[in-house]
């Protein structure tokens, strides 16, 4: 099968362009046609010379990814999408509406944090899509369905765009959270291209503040996205106060301490410019007490950082629960006395399972997909 478009950057389309004998500006036209215009084929693309139409089908897949299932919840407002990346893999993508409120509410997606935070209070209007990088994942949190599910592989960039691409189709997107299924620095070199899609003005023109980027916590990863000159939020996954308990429920974390994703976290700040904000999964029981806010607190003090909890979303044979309201406010304001700037993520699309993977799972469940997506692990 021919590679995608959108899996090479806009440089490589203007040198190949250049090769072949056309001027560069073709490239840009290209571009446009598929982010601005929605073009599928290079058909399509009537303001080119036919022989370079015929040529650029020859070359490239420019075709969306099918979808499999899409569910709404929140009286439309949130939008699940399972896509069909061929040979039995899938991959989900969420869209977000934030309409116009003057109720300064805190709203995010079922496990987004930062995609609503309170900047929307009285905001515009403002369309969050939550991206998946990779189908599974290998970092095996033992509180997500994306992380039981085991890795497969990773997302080519024509793959993370075409879940931001559906949705643009429909309506401006103005925000993009790397949130859903995968670890996004554990697949950077997709991930970059994509976001450079995302930002490039020939591209989706986006604001660079419109993308934020979570991670588990992969010390080069984040040391790496420090450097590339870009604006883009942090949201780094800590989950515990002390690095044992943290180990227990990233298996993977290794080696990485608190202290250091504080430290790399620190160094975002400086470079970048931007509040980094550290997500906290609760587990009624396992980290949810008020003194393990304390410790919390503690650990992240000093700098400019931002916690947003996030009650656990029961998934599937995971054996945890979800703390009662009044526990997860009593830790938040645990935080809030120790000066730490902590909002409780307010859920989105429960009714359509919105945590990650937990789409791909029912759907597998049901039969709709192949085994073979399950991977060993
Ligand atoms: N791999 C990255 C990004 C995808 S997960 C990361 O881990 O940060 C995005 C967020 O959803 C993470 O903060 C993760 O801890 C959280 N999450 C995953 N499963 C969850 C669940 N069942 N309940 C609540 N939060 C969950
Ligand atoms: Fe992977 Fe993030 Fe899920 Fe952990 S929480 S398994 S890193 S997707």
């Amino acid at each position: 099968m021919p590679q995608h478009l959108l899996d090479h950057s806009l440089d490589e389309l203007e040198t190949l362009f250049a090769e072949w004998g056309e001027p560069r500006f073709r490239a840009r036209q290209v571009a446009q046609w598929v982010f601005n215009h929605g073009a599928t084929s290079a058909e399509e693309m009537t303001n080119l010379p036919a022989a370079l139409r015929a040529r650029i089908a020859e070359a490239f897949d420019i075709a969306p990814l099918p979808v499999i299932t899409s569910r709404l919840a929140d009286d439309g407002a949130t939008t699940k999408l399972l896509l069909d990346l061929g040979g039995g893999d899938a991959v989900e993508a969420v869209r977000m509406d934030y309409d116009p409120d003057p109720n300064p509410l805190t709203l995010s997606p079922a496990k987004g944090p930062e995609a609503g935070r309170s900047a929307n209070a009285g905001a515009h209007d403002r369309t969050t899509v939550c991206v998946s990088t990779q189908v599974g994942c290998a970092m095996g949190c033992v509180f997500c369905a994306t992380g039981q599910q085991g890795f497969t592989r990773n997302l080519r960039p024509s793959e993370i765009l075409a879940q931001v691409l559906h949705f643009a189709r429909e309506r401006r997107v103005t925000n993009v959270v790397f949130m859903g299924m995968g670890e996004p620095l554990a697949n950077y070199a997709s991930m970059m291209r994509a976001i450079r899609w995302m930002v490039a003005e020939d591209g989706l023109n986006m604001r660079q503040r419109g993308i934020t980027v979570s991670t588990v916590g992969l010390l080069p990863g984040i040391r790496r996205l420090a450097d590339e000159g870009l604006q883009v939020g942090l949201t780094v996954s800590l989950h515990a106060p002390d690095d044992e308990l943290r180990r227990q429920l990233i298996p993977t974390a290794g080696g990485v301490t608190i202290d250091q994703l504080v430290e790399a976290s620190r160094e975002y700040i400086e470079k970048r410019g931007r509040r980094v904000t550290f997500a906290y999964a609760l587990l009624e029981g396992v980290n949810d007490a008020p003194e393990q806010a304390r410790r919390l607190a503690q650990r992240i003090r000093g700098i400019q950082a931002h916690v947003n909890l996030i009650p656990y979303n029961p998934t599937a044979g995971a054996g945890l629960r979800r703390p009662s309201r009044d526990r997860v406010r009593a830790f938040q304001r645990e935080l809030q006395a120790a000066g730490i700037n902590a909002t409780v993520r307010i859920e989105r699309g429960v009714e359509i399972a919105a945590a990650c993977g937990q789409l791909r799972t029912d759907v597998m469940a049901q039969g709709r997909i192949p085994l073979a997506v399950r991977t060993s692990r």
